[in-house]
């Protein structure tokens, strides 16, 4: 059975060939394993009829899975759509309900991953690290400038305390934090780390506020011009969930009245024409990630929160196991719309 993976790269292909060997090597049976064929390009429009006879489709986060890439993959004969993340703001699930595609994520792949990836930038923003670094590689070991303050005793924001948003939290409550968060949706276990407050509290007394709830329509621009006019004088910003939660413009704005203390970001708006590629001898159009690079107090990243050995291993085995439930008709717990597809012998 053919499955197409796109934005495919090095890693993911050691990886997923890895966790497709593993799988049938563990069953001792003549099953043949997956034919997996590797794309390097992203998944858009254009780019949908190189899936031309696969069975499922494999596609990370900036891949785009909106109506109309969905029934070009369909009219070619792709009934599975195999997300090798948690996040899915990037698929119509509507349309692909409409189509009876199976749709699967990997809900939790290492969660401490990321959460380590976001208290990693905002250590190094805080404490300049990386201005650091670069200074005493060039012999200039003068310390003005890089002056941080003590994490320990102060007030993290956690928006969202879902699987990451905890495991910040764990690790926050580790460094002596008084931890607030906000989440429609309550956890017992955070209760045991910290108060949950309204959002306008949260951004009101929190030093430091970290991003961990998911990409919707009622999610995006969550950070804007009102909330960001409630923030702490000073704060840092911390979003290694998905970029559309920040509006961008009013975020420059905030950073250039000094309103904003610092910006730590892993994701952003439109990452999906920047990241995951060498583009350091083009000329990048995109005039306010160019802005946003000039800033002393901003540093970004290219969305690897997620990348360690032991998420990657995991992305890549319950990436096929889904692929394998899909396949056998056996019933899911990633499907995440509850499409048959025409495989599937399940009523
Ligand atoms: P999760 O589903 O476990 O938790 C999300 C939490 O956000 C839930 O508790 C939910 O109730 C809450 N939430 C929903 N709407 C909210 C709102 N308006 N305000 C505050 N909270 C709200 O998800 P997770 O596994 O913790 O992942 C969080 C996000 O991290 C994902 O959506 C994904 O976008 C991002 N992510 C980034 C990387 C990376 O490499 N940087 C890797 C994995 C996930």
């Amino acid at each position: 059975m053919k499955i197409a993976v796109f934005s495919a790269q090095p890693y993911d292909r050691q990886f997923l060939d890895e966790a497709n060997e593993q799988l049938f090597s563990s069953k001792g049976s003549n099953e043949t394993s997956f034919e997996l064929i590797y794309h390097n390009s992203p998944l858009s429009l254009e780019t949908a009829p190189l899936a031309a006879g696969a069975s499922a489709v494999c596609a990370f986060v900036n891949d785009q899975l909106d109506a109309a890439t969905l029934s070009s993959l369909h009219a070619n004969g792709t009934r599975a759509i195999l997300l090798r993340c948690a996040g899915f703001n990037n698929v119509d699930l509507g349309a692909a309900e409409r189509l009876n595609l199976f749709v699967a994520n990997v809900p939790a792949y290492s969660p401490e991953a990321v959460a380590e990836y976001a208290v990693a930038l905002l250590l190094t923003l805080n404490r300049r690290t990386h201005r650091a670094f670069n200074r005493v590689r060039e012999g200039n070991f003068n310390l003005n400038g890089l002056m941080g303050f003590t994490v320990h005793g102060k007030t993290v924001g956690i928006v969202g305390t879902g699987k990451i948003g905890l495991a910040t939290a764990r690790i926050l409550k580790g460094f002596g934090c008084r931890l607030l968060a906000y989440d429609p949706f309550t956890v017992p276990a955070f209760k045991e780390l910290g108060e949950y407050v309204d959002l306008d509290t949260l951004l009101s007394e929190s030093d430091v506020v970290s991003l961990h709830c998911p990409l919707m329509e009622s999610t995006r621009n969550l950070i804007n011009s009102t909330t960001l006019a409630k923030i702490k004088q000073g704060a840092i910003l911390v979003n290694t969930s998905r970029g559309g939660l920040i509006d961008t413009p009013a975020v420059i704005t905030a950073l250039k009245e000094r309103r904003l203390g610092g910006l730590a970001l892993d994701v952003y708006d439109q990452e999906s024409s920047l990241f995951y590629l060498d583009r350091s001898s083009e000329i990048i159009h995109d005039d306010y990630f160019s802005r946003l690079m000039t800033f002393p107090n901003v540093i970004m990243t290219g969305h690897q929160g997620f990348f360690t050995v032991e998420a990657l291993r995991e992305i890549s085995e319950v990436t096929l196991r889904n692929m394998e439930a899909f396949a056998t008709g056996t019933p899911c717990k990633n499907d995440l719309v509850g499409g048959k597809g025409v495989l599937s012998p399940r009523p």
